[in-house]
């Protein structure tokens, strides 16, 4: 284990922010609830993605890569899966497929590192029967209507996650409670299959589990009765997390909780309403206003805390860009000011990636994973590194910590071009394309047009500085870049 700061979380079960003390530190275990493939992610299925990634990623230095598991599920069997294939005329297995590569694929473009593992809830039926079958001998579960229930009253602590009372669940039930229900809360945890619908032989008739039963199934099987961290969206509180609380503490009868500290992230919005499938307001990672490339994105997810509710719109987006840019066109200034050519550059990158990042910045994450926080320290961090190179005293001391601290956050960095390219820092297309013809005067000799552009360009306060590879620049407003002297070759 690294010598770090303690991490603390925002535990949803205790509503308090706690310190992290894992039960087994060679062992840290992290099960977060994947997607439900049978629609393509869309921008609100994204963000507890990046928001478990950092964590994971913090998991893993603290505690060492082998010595922490990360599993997502991927729900593979569902109402609403039967229903999507059946409109499309598609059987179940091709359309569960194909959304969830759509899926690994978006995950993928926003940088975060695949779980360890992925178990599909149709590999886990046995599992799931068994614990149908334990909670059934506890007396917890009931046959009623062809179905099995999960009899809420017989579970003392039912409501502890969520802050629901019973009498809360009783009045809040607004749709007729079925007949055979003993209480209003009671949930299915296997139901009967119609013979054309995927179904599955039990001592109850064929049929299939009920959503929640398959989580308290796997991470079971994977983690045992009680693992450390239990991670989801905000809506997965109830009745999902309530639920699959309720199965494994009930079925496996210890007192030990099924995990011992629950984080969920607040929801995306759509101008002001939770982006979800049935609100019709989401919004497809292609479908965003200003099109950020998934690398953008990954910053937009970031520059809110996990926690709180998050905004997708032109203003958030265009913030987290500048944001973005400010940071990687310091790393490029840094790296022409060094001198550093692509393959030099990379090789910086790469050995960053060894170094502790800045302490603010770890200090900020380690507190509930205040990204925002962190960011913030990487501007200050940024500012520092241009005035070293305005100034030319930088160091590379300075410069690594700053790289390592970037790349904690974002791990897309290549070489300096290409984080040109990507913040999008020619963006500033009259000075550049000035530059360009300044470029094009030199190497005629023109060099009384090329000076007469410099002059203007000085007029409007920006400052140049040509050195083999090209002539960087600098307005008084922030904006930076390089026109470089060879054009740009993607060598990818
Ligand atoms: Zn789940």
């Amino acid at each position: 284990m690294r010598d770090s700061p303690p991490i603390y979380l925002h535990n949803s079960l205790t509503g308090k922010k706690e310190e992290f003390i894992p039960q087994d530190e060679k062992n840290v275990r992290m099960y977060v609830c994947g997607p439900t493939v049978y629609a393509p992610p869309h921008i609100g299925n994204m963000r507890p993605v990046v928001v478990f990634d950092v964590l994971y990623r913090l998991l893993r230095w603290k505690y060492g890569a082998d010595h922490v598991t990360y599993v997502r599920n991927i729900t593979d069997v569902d109402d609403k899966i039967i229903e999507a294939a059946r409109e499309r005329n598609v059987d179940i297995g091709v359309l569960t497929k194909e959304v969830e590569k759509e899926f690994n694929d978006e995950c993928e473009k926003l940088g975060a590192l695949p779980p360890d593992e992925t178990p599909h809830a149709t590999d886990y039926i046995p599992q799931m029967q068994d614990l149908v079958k334990r909670l059934l001998d506890k007396g917890v579960a009931y046959q009623a209507g062809g179905e099995v229930l999960f009899d809420i009253s017989k579970y003392a602590n039912y409501g502890a996650l969520s802050g629901r009372t019973l009498e809360e669940q009783e009045a809040g039930a607004r749709v007729a409670v079925a007949k055979h229900k003993r209480n209003a809360g009671d949930f299915v945890l296997w139901k009967p299959a119609p013979a054309d619908e995927p179904g599955w032989d039990s001592p109850w008739g064929r049929g299939r589990p009920g959503w929640h039963l398959e989580c308290s199934a796997m991470s079971h099987t994977h983690f045992g009765e009680s693992f450390d961290i239990h991670g989801g969206g905000q809506d997965l509180i109830f009745p999902h997390h309530e639920n699959e609380r309720a199965q494994t503490c009930a079925a496996f009868g210890s007192n030990r909780e099924m995990a011992n500290y629950w984080l969920h992230n607040g929801y995306v919005l759509s101008e002001g309403k939770k982006m979800a499938k049935s609100e019709g307001n989401t919004l497809l990672p292609n479908e965003l206003p200003s099109d950020p490339s998934s690398a953008l994105m990954r910053w937009v997810f970031l520059s809110s805390h996990y926690k709180k509710p998050f905004d997708i719109n032109l203003h958030s987006i265009q913030i987290a860009r500048n944001e973005w840019k400010n940071l990687y066109s310091t790393v490029g200034r840094a790296f022409y000011n060094k001198g550093y050519s692509s393959e030099e550059s990379k090789n910086f990158w790469d050995e960053a990636k060894e170094i502790s990042p800045d302490t603010e910045l770890l200090n900020a994450l380690c507190d509930d994973l205040n990204t925002p926080l962190a960011i913030t320290h990487l501007r200050a961090l940024a500012k520092e590194i241009r005035k070293d190179c305005r100034e030319k005293t930088l160091e590379e001391k300075s410069l690594q910590n700053f790289v390592s601290s970037i790349r904690w956050l974002d791990p897309f960095f290549k070489d300096v071009e290409h984080i040109l390219e990507a913040s999008d820092i020619r963006g500033a297309k009259l000075i550049e394309s000035k530059l360009t013809d300044r470029r094009n005067a030199r190497e005629v000799q023109n060099w009384e047009l090329a000076d007469q552009i410099r002059d203007e360009l000085a007029e409007e306060g920006i400052q140049i500085e040509d050195n083999e590879r090209g002539t960087w620049w600098e307005s008084p407003n922030g904006g930076c870049g390089i026109v470089l002297n060879t054009p740009y070759l993607d060598s990818e």
